[in-house]
């Protein structure tokens, strides 16, 4: 087992590396930007290295600069967190080339899920399921047409490269494809320096349902069940529940076993992702994430695991130990992503915490980084805590995570807690009857 991790991440996900660190008794080291020198990351660290100024392309994603704090601090691994470098192959590669490990998958593996072309050609030869859509990159806005005249519009054109939800143009009608195709080809040279894009089918009603999956390097996969990430607003996740509120277990079983078959036939290692829309009893695959997930929490709840911990002896190349039979899920968990905005414009809202009292009880987990007296910088991700709870079924982790949010009080800077409180309360979401447009169409007051 490693003795030094350093942990190359900010913010909540940080101090969630750095705890499973603790108690598994390795050393951590933080990086942190000048903005952060008060983090509670820095704080809670053995050691930590300033890495540069805040922007973060000088800091969290200076790659010389962090590889050069491992090198002198004695680090053995680097855990990426979410975000930042955890998904970039030259990041991993060159980790690897100076002799200290990646935790997470390997290069090779997190190039081809970074692809997303290559990705869903990888998964429908490994027999997974994918949302109708281009055979391949769409190279002009004819060939756009021509697809899109093939499989009946509304249409979305993504880009191969994308993340964050950039990059993404929906044609509604014929007329529409041409311009899309502009659109989102321009957005995501700019935003990721590639220009190739491809298109899928723009399902009407789907939800989002990711399965989590956990590989080792002897061949060893298992999953730990889904989530529902159906709760966005603009692609972006709300609020997460563990399990989905849609689908039956016989539905999680099938998933389940067509996808660890297909990561198994590859030798996937380390936590992985594979994103899913699901509508009308069918699974569609829309990405894989080759890193620890926002939303992880959820998860590790109904199934008793500490992902962080798996990934880590994974990276030491320990066996996973267990099989599927002995992945048991039990119960359901709800994750809220409160983030530093208002909560009715969603403008940031960064700025001196001046009180801070989470909640606590029965099955409340708070995974974040504030404290009273903190400063949230307005240079990166406004998701200042995440929420979760765990209850014997929905209704007991919806009514426990409503007096949760009754009990958290944040003053200094605005949040979105009000806009979970409200969610909370509204009667389709207590019903689970959702699908990935809804959020959009609550926040609009619809
Ligand atoms: P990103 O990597 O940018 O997050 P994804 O491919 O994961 O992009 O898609 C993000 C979200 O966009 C999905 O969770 C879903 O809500 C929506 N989306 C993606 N593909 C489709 C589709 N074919 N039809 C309808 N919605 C989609």
């Amino acid at each position: 087992m490693f003795s030094k991790i350093l942990i190359a991440n900010r913010g909540e996900i940080a101090l969630r590396v750095q705890r499973a660190c603790r108690e598994m008794g390795i050393a951590t080291v933080a990086v942190h930007s000048t903005a952060d020198s008060e983090a509670m990351h820095v704080r809670l660290a053995d050691e930590s290295v300033c890495i540069g100024p805040p922007a973060a392309r000088e800091s969290y994603l200076n790659m010389p600069a962090i590889l050069s704090a491992a090198l002198i601090t004695g680090a053995e691994a680097i855990h990426p967190g979410y975000g930042f470098l955890s998904e970039n192959a030259d990041f991993a590669e060159m980790v690897e080339a100076h002799g200290l490990a990646f935790i997470g998958p390997s290069p090779t593996h997190i190039r081809m899920m970074g692809d997303k072309i290559t990705a869903k050609t990888t998964m429908t030869e490994l027999g997974v399921p994918l949302v109708p859509g281009s055979d391949g990159e769409v190279a002009d806005a004819a060939a756009a047409r021509a697809v899109a005249e093939r499989i009946g519009c509304p249409v979305l054109v993504k880009a191969a490269a994308g993340g964050g939800g950039r990059g993404m143009k929906v044609a509604r009608t014929l007329g529409e494809v041409e311009e899309a195709f502009s659109l989102a080809r321009a957005e995501a040279a700019a935003a990721f320096g590639n220009n190739a894009v491809y298109i899928e089918k723009y399902l009407d009603r789907p939800r989002h349902v990711e399965l989590q999956v956990l590989g080792d390097n002897h061949g060893n996969v298992v999953h730990f069940g889904e989530r529902d990430c159906s709760l966005q607003r603009r692609h972006q996740k709300v609020l997460e529940e563990a399990g989905s509120p849609g689908i039956t277990s016989e539905e999680r079983e099938t998933l389940g076993s067509i996808a660890t078959a297909a990561l198994q036939k590859f030798g996937y290692r380390n936590a992985g992702t594979l994103e899913f829309l699901y509508q009308d009893g069918q699974f569609a695959f829309i990405e894989m994430n080759t890193r620890l997930q926002v939303e992880h929490p959820v998860t590790e709840m109904v199934a008793e695991v500490d992902l962080v911990r798996e990934q880590i002896r994974i990276a030491a190349g320990e066996t996973l130990g267990y099989g599927q039979a002995d992945v048991v899920l039990s119960g359901h968990a709800i994750e809220c992503r409160i983030t530093a905005e208002d909560p009715e414009t969603f403008a940031p809202s960064p700025g001196l915490v001046s009180m801070f009292h989470p909640p606590g009880g029965l099955g409340v987990r708070i995974d974040s980084a504030l404290y009273a007296g903190y400063r949230v910088p307005p240079h990166y991700d406004s998701l200042v805590a995440k929420l979760v709870v765990h209850g014997r079924d929905r209704p007991e982790a919806i009514a426990r995570m409503r007096r949760a949010l009754e009990e958290f009080a944040i003053a200094g800077i605005k949040t979105t807690i009000p806009l979970h409180r409200r969610i909370l309360d509204d009667a389709s979401f207590n019903a689970g009857d959702y699908t990935i447009h809804w959020l959009e169409r609550f926040v609009a007051g619809g």
